[in-house]
């Protein structure tokens, strides 16, 4: 069910729990502002789901309230994962859902990493 990327951060949604230890997760990166992990129902060869360590709702609470030095890690991060992941050559895609009409569902900042196929149009037509 989608969420309203515009409440107040829920300190129990499934990605807190997994920054807090509480849920284990598939981790693919780690540093001081960011955790990476595999999705847990995948939809590519990888799907990475890069996540900041601050509690932040959606790409609009991050944009608007994260410091510096969050952003850059975090973008940095997202480079660094698919170079690493050998995503760079062949290509692959970036995804932040937002909210409702962006079918956010997980009430957590997260950008979906896909590649290792070709991965079709950007939206369904
Ligand atoms: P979104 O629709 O953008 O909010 O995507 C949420 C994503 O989180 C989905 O692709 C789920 O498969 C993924 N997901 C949900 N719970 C977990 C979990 N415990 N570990 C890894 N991925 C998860």
């Amino acid at each position: 069910m989608p969420i309203d990327a515009t409440l107040a951060y829920d300190e129990s949604n499934i990605f807190a729990r997994i920054l807090r230890g509480e849920v284990p997760c598939s981790k693919v990166y780690e540093d001081d502002h960011v955790l990476a992990f595999n999705d847990i129902n995948p939809i590519a060869p990888t799907h990475v789901l890069v996540i900041p360590k601050g509690a932040y709702v959606s790409w609009d609470d991050f944009s608007g309230r994260a410091s510096e030095a969050e952003i850059a890690a975090f973008v940095r991060a997202i480079g660094l994962i698919a170079r690493e992941a050998g995503a760079v050559e062949p290509g692959y895609r970036l995804l932040a859902n937002v909210g409702t009409h962006g079918g956010q569902e997980v009430p957590h900042l997260h950008v979906h990493l896909f590649a290792g196929r070709p991965l079709g149009p950007m939206l369904a037509r």
